[in-house]
């Protein structure tokens, strides 16, 4: 398992954690603490479902307690397999572990249904036959009352048997719900009669065929807290009004625990959407190319695009848990990553752009082996062997034949130092019939191996391979998704701020021989450009494909260090 160094263990008590302490110290719950993470498995889990998963099981870990995972399945249409086992493989490689349990509320069914009929027995719920449109009309809004149900005096055996009836499937979608009878004039409109079992022939997952009731997410969701005797359950802001309701089913039902919600507030990122309707429509409408394109901000995209799970932990740590929402700059997650990347990722040397070097005066065929250090802070990592020989490639971006003031690497005439090996001068230019420049002819000075003689100034170092014993690689470049601050902003549809050069695939780039022995997800620094992870699905043994992670320069840093 991943290094948990930097997990919530470690991180300042935020009010959560005070909660937790102060009922630790009344002895509430028997000194346990037990949440859960409860997924909906309708899309891939995103970014922002990292907050979630670092504050339930980091709180467990903190606390000696444990965390559930526990699937919220109660929308078959919306739900399938697919995405139960990419859940289960994100939360893992987050670095987190449910143990033995893993739950799914439909494990529940059963019982959730004998809870409803126990409601109906104790005239706490009713069958109720408005539509849905009927319904909403008699919800009232905010400012008016809701209107009571014709249905809502119906005599408990009758809401008995026509509940035992919608679940024989004698009725089709939509003709009755199963409604909690509480106060349709309550200021909360939560508390208006929620619908707590709807009609759907529609088959399950988990249950399969066995269901055509499907009970809804606020039942659902405090019984399955209080049938796995979780402490605390922890969800987001716009479940506050719900907590009533989940306090109102519990009081009257004879579960085995109360759990207490606590709620608190979403990550939300600039540059990118984070709901899955739209990150499903993305996929969908195949604008990018999958549910784990390295531009999704879902976990697998963030994997695929090379991004550390200690990163994404330390991220959530650092953003921390409130109780008020705002929108996080992506530069600081990016920050976290560029901070364990340089720590734990080893420099080789790529040519994106290749411009062929020839020097004159080195000898034909030799191949020297260059042993260059993997990392320039950690000597655990140890050496590689880079080769020199007389043909190079240099990137084409490292070379001026006009240099704009204060340009420092290689120009006609001028010096430049190639990265952990020799001095080379440029002395001649080769261009082709249309005039671009092909090759450069260049002198080598032979003394200068690794390190400059003495009184000797070169200001410029640049990266290079060997030509004809580097290897020839795809590397893709990658963006932003968007180029709008804010895509979901009501200006316009949030596709039409996609950014139009998000992806760039380079063909013939150069790298060093060892990266030929790259694995797929391993992570490099090249030197000078950025870092870059071997795509998980598109290497091959010997053949990496590359993907940018992230560019060198933190401007987020800067920004707030002043
Ligand atoms: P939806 O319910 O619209 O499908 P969701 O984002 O709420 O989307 P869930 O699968 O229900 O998806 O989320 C699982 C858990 O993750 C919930 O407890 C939810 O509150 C939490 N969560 C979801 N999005 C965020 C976010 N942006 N920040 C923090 N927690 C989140
Ligand atoms: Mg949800």
């Amino acid at each position: 398992m991943s290094d948990l160094s930097s997990s919530a263990s470690s991180a300042p008590a935020n009010f959560i954690h005070q909660i937790i302490v102060r009922d630790l110290e009344q002895g509430k719950n028997g000194g346990r603490v037990h949440t859960r993470f409860p997924p909906e498995p309708n899309g891939y889990l995103h970014i922002g479902h990292a907050k979630s998963i670092c504050l339930n099981f980091g709180t467990a870990q903190k606390f000696g307690g444990k965390c559930n995972l526990r699937f919220d399945d109660t929308n078959p249409e919306k739900e399938n397999l697919e995405y139960v086992e990419s859940i289960k493989a994100s939360i893992q490689w987050l670095g987190f572990d449910w143990e033995e349990r893993l739950f799914y509320a439909s494990d529940y069914f059963e019982q959730l249904h004998a809870y409803a009929v126990a409601l109906i027995e104790a005239g706490k719920a009713y069958v109720c036959s408005l539509s849905a449109e009927a319904a909403r009309a008699y919800r009232g809004t905010l400012t008016e009352p809701g209107r009571n149900s014709p249905d809502r005096e119906r005599a408990i055996a009758q809401n008995l048997d026509l509940f035992r009836r919608m679940r024989a499937g004698e009725f089709p979608d939509g003709t009755y719900t199963l409604r909690a009878k509480i106060d349709m004039a309550s200021p909360n409109l939560n508390l208006r009669d929620p619908v707590l079992y709807r009609i759907r022939h529609q088959h399950h997952h988990q249950t399969g065929d066995k269901w055509c009731i499907y009970p809804m997410y606020d039942y659902t969701h405090c019984i399955s807290d209080a049938l796995e005797n979780i402490t605390h359950s922890l969800c987001t802001l716009e479940f506050e009004d719900h907590r009533p309701l989940y306090d109102w089913i519990l009081d009257q039902l004879a579960v085995p625990s109360h759990p207490q919600q606590i709620e608190f507030a979403r990550l939300n990122f600039n540059y990118t959407v984070m709901s899955k309707r739209k990150l499903k429509q993305l996929v969908d409408e195949k604008l990018v190319s999958g549910w784990n394109d390295p531009r999704m901000p879902t976990l697998e995209g963030l994997r695929r695009r090379g991004y550390t799970p200690a990163s994404i932990r330390n991220f959530c740590d650092m953003v921390g848990v409130t109780k008020a929402n705002s929108v996080v700059d992506v530069g600081m997650m990016e920050h976290c990553l560029r901070e364990d990347l340089d720590r734990c990722a080893p420099r080789a040397m790529c040519v994106l752009r290749p411009l062929k070097v020839v020097l004159s005066n080195y000898p034909q065929g030799q191949v020297e082996p260059i042993s260059l250090a993997r990392h320039p802070k950690d000597d655990s990592m140890g050496q590689r062997t880079v080769p020199f020989t007389r043909e190079l490639y240099i990137d084409r971006s490292d070379f001026e034949a006009s240099p704009p003031a204060g340009y420092k690497r290689l120009v006609p005439g001028g010096e430049v130092r190639l990265r952990g090996a020799y001095v080379i001068r440029c002395d001649d230019i080769i261009k082709n019939a249309v005039g671009d420049i092909v090759e450069l002819r260049c002198s080598c000075d032979l003394a200068t191996l690794g390190a400059n003689p003495e009184g000797r100034k070169v200001k410029g170092v640049i990266h290079w391979v060997s030509a004809t014993q580097s290897r020839e690689v795809e590397v893709r470049l990658y963006d932003r998704l968007f180029t709008h601050e804010n895509p979901d902003s009501a200006e316009g549809d949030y596709r039409d701020k996609l950014n139009p050069d998000s992806l760039k695939v380079l063909h013939g780039c150069r790298v060093e021989p060892s990266l030929c022995e790259a694995q797929p997800e391993e992570r490099f620094q090249f030197e000078r450009e950025g870092y870059f992870c071997a795509d998980r699905f598109d290497s091959k043994p010997g053949v990496p494909v590359f993907n940018l992670t992230i560019g060198l320069r933190d401007t987020w840093a800067k920004i707030q260090n002043g």
